[in-house]
């Protein structure tokens, strides 16, 4: 819009190849309605446009003022702006509820500039107006749904992000802000990507439709709390840019839509049910692999005598060939016994290799171990690490090993007097390694016997609470089964602290 100056200066200096009377025509023919009236508003000319958008010709509306057009609903401090800035010699635009001829009411867009003499005076003003009716309805409407889009996706129990090709968040809505307070992390849709599609990061950037699936679960844990179970479903969606830029150039861009629901409840259900079932498979693996241990231990024991009797033999053959005879009968009964023994000796049942997490399988282990943790008064710490990459390995053997991680410390803190009873339990991912750890609060494995702890047969216990001491070298054919390692050490508050090792990278035998 050009100052009432620069009109003026214009007018002072009018082009000479340029007639009059075009400027006449351009102002009647321009398709803006167009008045000029004088210094109270009384109108003295209106061109065609303004007769097409009032319905007024210029002979019902020259010598009247321009207020018979409004509809005495338009603010008064609305015309109170616009009179201030035309005194001041300023240009004005605002917007104002007109009235046609007709008596249907319209929305003008009215740009008001003074007319400024040589002199500096104003002489007159001009107006022009459109009738942006319609425009209104139309941003009023994109605005109403906009609004409405907003509450409907605000107040949906599905949390709801949008992601750009950077992993950047354009957009979310309340449910997804309060996953960030429960979860307590800083961007659940990453935490939840993380776990449900590893590379999600490179595929987002290169190859976005990658990235499209439907119902993936993931599971977040956290600090001592039940774990969430959150069901992911992702879309692609074109983000067209609203940057004058790129007007004329195509420049949409691909995001990804997240749509996360909460299954915990349901998924709490088939917990509760597969706990049942576990607990029983890891009750019947135990009185299997107690069987196996006892047999095991008593051949192995019986082993000494045999060997005892061998010697015998070979030293009564020459003086005392009769007895040495009985001996060598009596002998080899006992050796074929120990081999009916040793048949007898249930097999440990082959188990599958699968993908396993390990909070989740440690979770497990809590679960089936809680009554005796609650009968012992120990109190839990669980640390998990938010999301852990899957591991290839066999359930139930990681199950009964980390088990008897727990059933150690529990045992070794469930004595008379002792007061500190706790177990703690975390998993980290430590470079290309994920960690579990199991430390108690009890007395310890000294030193001098740590290094015999994962021995077979080997127990640290004495007297009545001895027992096979087959639990930790059981473990550790576990844990190198699946490419890992174990390792012993003293907790801070002396008690024992079990490091299990596992290689991401690491195949299970
Ligand atoms: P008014 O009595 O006219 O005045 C309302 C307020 O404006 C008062 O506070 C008064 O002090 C101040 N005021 C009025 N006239 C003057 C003046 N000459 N100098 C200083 N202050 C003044 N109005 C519309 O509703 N629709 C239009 O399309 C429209 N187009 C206009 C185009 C031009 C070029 C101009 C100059 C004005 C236009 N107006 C328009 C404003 C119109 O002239 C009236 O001011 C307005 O309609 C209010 O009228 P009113 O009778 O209710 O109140």
């Amino acid at each position: 819009m050009p100052s009432a100056k620069c009109l003026a200066a214009q007018h002072a200096q009018p082009s000479p190849k340029l007639p009059p009377e075009v400027y006449l025509q351009a102002v009647d023919q321009a398709d803006l309605a167009i008045s000029i009236t004088d210094l109270a508003a009384n109108i003295l000319f209106a061109n065609e446009s303004f007769t097409r958008v009032t319905g007024y010709t210029p002979g019902e509306v020259v010598g009247n003022n321009e207020s018979m057009l409004s509809n005495r609903t338009t603010p008064r401090e609305i015309y109170q702006s616009m009179w201030t800035a035309l005194m001041e010699q300023r240009p004005w635009s605002g917007k104002l509820l007109n009235r046609k001829k007709s008596g249907q009411l319209y929305l003008a867009e009215l740009t008001i500039s003074p007319v400024v003499d040589a002199a500096g005076k104003t002489t007159h003003y001009l107006g022009m107006h459109r009738d942006i009716t319609e425009f209104h309805r139309l941003e009023q409407m994109v605005r109403n749904q906009k609004a409405l889009i907003e509450s409907v996706v605000d107040a949906a129990p599905i949390a709801i992000a949008l992601l750009d090709q950077k992993g950047r968040v354009l957009l979310d809505n309340q449910a997804y802000k309060k996953l960030v307070t429960d979860l307590r992390v800083a961007e659940p849709a990453h935490t939840l990507l993380d776990s449900v599609l590893g590379t999600w990061r490179t595929q987002l950037s290169d190859d976005i439709v990658t990235c499209v699936f439907e119902n993936r679960e993931a599971r977040v844990d956290h600090r001592n709390g039940r774990p969430r179970w959150l069901s992911v479903t992702t879309s692609m969606i074109q983000i067209h840019s609203d940057s004058a830029d790129n007007y004329f150039a195509s420049s949409d861009q691909p995001g990804l839509l997240l749509v996360i629901s909460d299954v915990t409840s349901l998924r709490a259900e088939q917990e509760r049910a597969r706990t049942a079932a576990l607990q029983a498979a890891m009750a019947e693996e135990e009185r299997t692999a107690a069987l196996r241990e006892g047999l095991s231990a008593a051949i192995f024991r019986l082993e000494e005598p045999m060997n005892v009797m061998a010697s015998a033999v070979s030293i009564l053959q020459r003086r005392d060939p009769s007895s040495a005879d009985l001996l060598k009968h009596a002998l080899s009964a006992g050796r074929e016994h120990m081999e009916s023994l040793r048949l007898v000796i249930p097999p440990s049942a082959p188990e599958m290799v699968f993908s396993v997490n390990l909070n989740e399988l440690l979770r497990d282990v809590l679960e089936v171990c809680t009554p005796r943790l609650l009968r012992a008064g120990v109190v839990v710490d669980w640390h998990p690490a938010a999301t852990l990459p899957p591991l290839l390995g066999r359930p139930l053997q990681l199950r009964m090993l980390f088990k008897a991680l727990v059933d150690n410390a529990i045992e070794a803190m469930d004595t008379k007097g002792w007061k500190r009873r706790e177990l703690t339990l975390a998993t980290s991912v430590v470079r290309n390694c994920m960690v579990v750890t199991v430390t108690d609060s009890g007395p310890g494995i000294p030193a001098e016997l740590r290094h015999r702890a994962f021995e077979p047969f080997f127990s640290a216990k004495t007297g009545a609470s001895r027992h096979l001491g087959t639990g930790l070298s059981r473990a550790q054919q576990i844990v190198s089964d699946h490419g890992g390692i174990i390792d012993l050490d003293e907790s801070p508050g002396g008690g024992c602290h079990v490091v299990v090792e596992f290689r991401l990278d690491g195949d299970p035998i």
